[in-house]
């Protein structure tokens, strides 16, 4: 297995970031499976990677926080001893007006969301091969806006810029830097979504459905691919034809 090409996927525990780390397994990746909290989900997830017939670890460590993502990669480093695809998934969620949005709700979905793919990323850099590939879940709030997002959309907005600049510079090492931003999909992060308000989303999506996590997934395991290799420092909308 140690001539597999290794992935780590942030929040790789459940929903989005759990779909892209079986996809990958399937894709012959060896997969890391960073969680924050939920351990249990974490090593179900590799459970399931492993299945595979290639190779799993999941990793406890908090994007927000600069060292626990040094010593992330440590620990990959030693396991693995390479690092070729990225996949910077984790995320939060705090919505509110403006208005009535507190400090430590902007800084607790910025410091996730944005920090968390600079913490994260930085890190990793020294063990990404050349020709390897960073995948950054931005979303759709990011390009439009969302009502009750302002911390969010400027996240992953932010999310954006970085991957178009970090395009421009990792070009010369045939590393791919590219974006992924969802639609409405369907996990723990939108459960709460009150009805009326998923009723109004969904009918304004063209297909006529929610996205699933495997949704997402499929488009992140296609720009890891080979057959990715000349497309960088793109924002991907996978979405259903939504557009708020
Ligand atoms: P989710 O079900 O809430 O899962 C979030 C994942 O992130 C969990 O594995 C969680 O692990 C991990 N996580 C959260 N904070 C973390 C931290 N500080 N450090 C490390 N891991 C952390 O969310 P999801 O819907 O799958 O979303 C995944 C990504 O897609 C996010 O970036 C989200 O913004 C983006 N996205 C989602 C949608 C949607 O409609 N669902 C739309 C657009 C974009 P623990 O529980 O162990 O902490």
């Amino acid at each position: 297995m140690e001539d597999k090409k290794v992935a780590l996927v942030t929040g790789g525990s459940r929903g989005i970031g759990r779909a892209i780390a079986l996809e990958l397994a399937r894709y012959n990746f060896n997969v890391a499976v960073n969680f924050n909290k939920d351990e249990k989900e974490a090593l179900n997830a590799v459970e399931e990677i492993k299945k595979q017939k290639v190779d799993g670890i999941a990793i406890k460590a908090n994007v927000s926080n600069f060292d626990e993502c040094a010593a992330m990669m440590e620990i990959i480093k030693k396991k693995f001893n390479r690092l070729d695809v990225l996949v910077n998934n984790a995320g939060a969620l705090f919505d509110k007006s403006l208005k009535n949005m507190a400090k430590e709700q902007w800084e607790l979905v910025l410091k996730t969301n944005l920090d968390g793919t600079f913490n994260v990323t930085k890190n990793a850099l020294p063990l990404i091969r050349d020709g390897g590939r960073i995948i950054n879940i931005s979303s759709i709030a990011g390009i439009n806006g969302n009502f009750g997002q302002t911390n969010y959309a400027a996240s992953k907005a932010g999310i954006i810029g970085f991957t178009k600049s970090l395009a421009k510079e990792l070009g010369r090492h045939k590393i791919t830097v590219n974006a992924v931003a969802p639609g409405f999909i369907d996990t723990e992060m939108t459960k709460n979504v009150p009805f009326i308000r998923k009723r109004i989303i969904m009918a304004m999506i063209p297909i006529g459905r929610a996205g699933t996590p495997e949704d997402i997934a499929n488009s992140v395991a296609f720009l890891a691919s080979e057959r990715a290799s000349y497309i960088t420092g793109q924002v991907i909308r996978v979405d259903g034809g939504l557009n708020f």
